[in-house]
């Protein structure tokens, strides 16, 4: 995380007032892909990159946002709020601020500086992070204060509604709810969700294979609805089924054969990996390291063959992995098509592994990765 005090000073320099800092991380799921809209379970851990907002209200009536990653500022009237999205970064912000605003808040002028070193549309959700950075802020301007699963709500409205980027409810209820040390297994159906500890001697290695994912992309809506037609099939004949949450994999042996194919081999992944999540989360809660990296393992070609949602790039990533010492589990994480690897490795092979992974992808791909070092960490707060 960069260090508050230098957005403070920042914030200072640029709009000549005090602001209140926030934090809010960005995030790596460890299992469970594609299956938050079909109200299943996801296992993602905050990480230790953060985006900082930096907030303080003005008397201009001007909502002024500036964002130190595009050393770039944008200037709103605040009385009169877009109801579109520019496509601009400043959606992201403006998102929030419309959201609160249809819940009846009457969002005065402010100033907001935000400066975040989650690397930007890699899969490691900045955009999450900016929403609940900026959501924390603007509550502390307003005098509110929700409840966490329904901040993390509106800031995925934020993102569907305003950004228009389809994206469930994962990477800002992780954003707010993470931990230090822990993943968090979170059922999408009700929000409830529960802490599975790493063990302090685990890091979480985070390879970019620098490929671009793209959520708004053609990719992940032409998936979701593959999924939502297998679903619908099932539910024909079971009414009760209104998710793949609620679909078995022998509902998939029974009535695949009345599916398309391809809508058959999403399903068959999004049920197998409800299965496997909740399963990882039993073996970290065990302390059973092995059948993580198992169940990681089979997550990874079950996302790769039956979803076909990885790339040469990624699979390579993982492959390239396999036989390094040190290595607990290695898949491909976040939306698909590009983006990180997340490796489970005993911290004291973590650098030998990144250095060794590095270099073999790049004799592989001809491309030299972003690798980092993260370990599990705690959720959005108000920095002192
Ligand atoms: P990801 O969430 O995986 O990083 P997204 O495409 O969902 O990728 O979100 C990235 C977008 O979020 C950026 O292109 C930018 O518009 C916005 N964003 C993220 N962090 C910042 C920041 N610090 N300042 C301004 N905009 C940001
Ligand atoms: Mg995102």
């Amino acid at each position: 995380m960069h260090d508050p005090a230098e957005l403070r000073t920042l914030h200072l320099e640029r709009f000549h007032a005090e602001p209140a800092v926030f934090a809010a991380p960005g995030r790596v799921n460890l299992i469970g892909e594609h299956t938050d809209y079909a109200e299943g379970f996801v296992m993602p851990a905050a990480i230790n990159f953060a985006t900082l907002a930096g907030i303080s209200p003005n008397t201009s009536g001007k909502i002024a946002i500036y964002s130190e990653n595009y050393r770039e500022e944008r200037s709103f009237d605040a009385a009169a709020l877009p109801v579109k999205p520019s496509g601009h970064w400043s959606d992201y912000p403006m998102g929030v601020a419309h959201v609160l605003a249809g819940e009846g808040h009457r969002i005065p002028g402010f100033s907001l500086s935000l400066w975040g070193d989650v690397p930007l549309g890699s899969g490691l959700s900045s955009s999450a992070a900016v929403e609940v950075a900026t959501a924390l802020a603007v509550e502390s301007l307003i005098g509110t204060s929700y409840p966490g699963p329904v901040l993390a709500r509106l800031c995925q409205r934020a993102e569907n509604q305003f950004v228009g980027a389809s994206s469930g409810i994962m990477d800002q209820f992780i954003s707010i709810h993470g931990q230090e040390n822990h993943a968090l297994l979170l059922d999408c159906r009700d929000l409830s969700s529960k802490l599975a500890p790493i063990p302090d001697e685990v890091a979480l290695v985070i390879a970019n294979t620098m490929v671009k994912h793209s959520v708004a992309g053609g990719d992940y809506p032409t998936r979701r609805r593959e999924a939502e037609a297998a679903c619908a099939v099932i539910a024909r004949h079971r009414p009760e089924v209104k998710f793949l949450r609620d679909a078995t994999l022998a509902d998939l042996e029974r009535w695949g054969h009345e599916m398309e194919p391809k809508s058959l081999m999403r399903a068959r992944h999004i049920v197998s990996e409800n299965l496997r999540t909740v399963a990882a989360a039993d073996a970290l809660l065990r302390g059973d390291l092995e059948e993580l990296g198992r169940l990681m393992a089979e997550a990874h070609w079950s996302y790769s063959r039956d979803f076909e949602a990885s790339c040469v790039e990624a699979d390579a990533m993982v492959e390239l992995a396999a036989d390094l010492p040190g290595l607990i589990g290695a898949r491909l994480t976040g939306g698909g098509f590009g983006g990180c690897t997340v490796n489970l490795v005993e911290q004291t092979e973590a650098e030998t592994f990144a250095q060794k992974l590095g270099e073999r992808y790049t004799a592989r791909m001809g491309i030299v990765p972003e690798i980092h070092i993260c370990h599990a960490s705690g959720g959005a707060h108000r920095v002192a």
